[in-house]
């Protein structure tokens, strides 16, 4: 039966992503997670294949689609089986861009998002520090206004696409005075400005091809008319944000659930012990039937909640409760389905390792399981 939530013009759109996935991302993601990033050369084919412009206007060369698209692109490049893929993709796509998409004047998305979207730009979303996370209005790196210019000073912590990006997001306090949350503006910071470096390129315990870094900010100048939106109401942009990066990255949490899922009924089906298949044991087949569960369960969710948002719903409540149960539930399945691999689960050669490694930090980035489940209880 048809999916309820979406239709014929995300069917295509998801068979043309599958194509894609197995022809350009499968043979090569090996040595990707060796070389520690993903080429520009697969970031320009993506954006001239229009991926990364399905929820960007027409007019800057997107496709002007909602939410689910951006389910379907999570989904299916989750299948690929590398996450450090997918999220160099999901952050330029879905939680650096849109800042510029929702809060851009016309003169600065005339000026960044073509080239965004084509891929020949990578954007990063800078609002972690060393000392802030989860508590977003804790963050202490200051712009201030000078003239025709702001001068930001201060540091972010593990910034995905912060080695080999090119466009930075930049939240920062403008005004300090203010109650925490009220007083943060976000900036343009194009690579190459003075003052502004990489740190360091962060070593991670999966993700292993998704550059993550440290930068400073060091009396950094930009000119006045980099500021995105409104002075002093970023913290509010970055909530507004927070809810698809959330629907994206729980897309990619069930998706690479399934494949974890799917690789190990072949496994099992095809291992032998004690006379008979793995997949003959009762206390495997329930587990597997237990995960099976959780996995549609969570699956049917998401493309519940993608849908809700997609009618213009405010749905932070539904979001928080996705984001934390979709994450967390992977992690179980992934624990469950490297076990049924045995010591070939614990080999680097093999698929599910890497997988397992990958999904630890879905539970902690773009808004940790705890911290979900506080809104969702505020909204109780
Ligand atoms: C690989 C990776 C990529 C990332 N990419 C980006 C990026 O591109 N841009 C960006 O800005 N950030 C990025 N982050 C940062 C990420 O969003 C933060 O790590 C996350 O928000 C948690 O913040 P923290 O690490 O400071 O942990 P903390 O906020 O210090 O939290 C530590 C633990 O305490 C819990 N906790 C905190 N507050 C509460 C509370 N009130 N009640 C109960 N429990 C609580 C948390 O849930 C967590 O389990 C990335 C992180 C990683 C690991």
């Amino acid at each position: 039966m048809n999916n309820p939530y979406f239709n014929e013009e995300h069917n295509i759109l998801r068979d043309q992503i599958k194509k894609f996935v197995d022809k350009e991302i499968v043979p090569y993601g090996e040595a990707w997670e060796e070389q520690g990033y993903v080429p520009r050369e697969l970031l320009k084919k993506m954006g001239e294949v229009g991926l990364f412009g399905l929820m960007h206007e027409e007019k800057y060369g997107g496709s002007g689609m909602d939410i689910r698209a951006a389910t379907v692109l999570a989904e299916e490049l989750a299948q690929s089986t590398f996450g450090g893929v997918t999220v160099t993709a999901l952050v330029h796509t879905n939680m650096a861009s849109p800042h510029l998409a929702l809060a851009g004047s016309a003169a600065q998305k005339e000026k960044y998002l073509p080239s965004i979207v084509a891929g020949e730009k990578i954007t990063a979303i800078c609002v972690t520090e060393p000392s802030a996370g989860s508590d977003v209005a804790g963050m202490k790196t200051r712009a201030v206004r000078d003239g025709n210019e702001w001068v930001i000073n201060g540091s972010k912590m593990f910034i995905t696409n912060g080695v080999y990006g090119d466009i930075y997001f930049v939240a920062a306090k403008t005004d300090p005075n203010a109650k925490s949350s009220r007083g943060i503006s976000i900036f343009i910071v194009e690579k190459g400005t003075p003052g502004f470096s990489v740190g360091r390129s962060l070593k991670k315990h999966g993700w292993k091809c998704s550059d993550t870094a440290e930068l400073f900010f060091e009396d950094v100048r930009i000119p006045a008319e980099n500021l995105l939106g409104e002075e002093n109401k970023g913290f509010y942009s970055i909530m507004k944000n927070f809810q698809h990066e959330r629907i994206v990255l729980s897309a990619m949490a069930v998706s690479e659930a399934q494949k974890a899922i799917d690789i190990t009924i072949e496994n099992v089906k095809n291992r032998n012990a004690f006379g008979g298949t793995l997949w003959d044991k009762g206390v495997i087949r329930e587990k597997m039937a237990r995960a099976q569960t959780k996995v549609s369960v969570a699956q049917n969710y998401l493309h519940y909640v993608s849908w809700l948002d997609s009618q213009g719903s405010e749905c932070i409540k539904e979001v928080s409760m996705l984001k934390g149960f979709a994450c967390d539930i992977a992690n179980e399945v992934m624990y469950d389905c490297m076990q049924f691999h045995g010591g070939m689960g614990f080999m680097s050669e093999s698929p599910i390792e890497r997988m397992y490694r990958d999904s630890r930090v879905l539970p902690v980035g773009g808004g940790a399981t705890e911290i979900m489940y506080v809104e969702v209880a505020k909204r109780m």
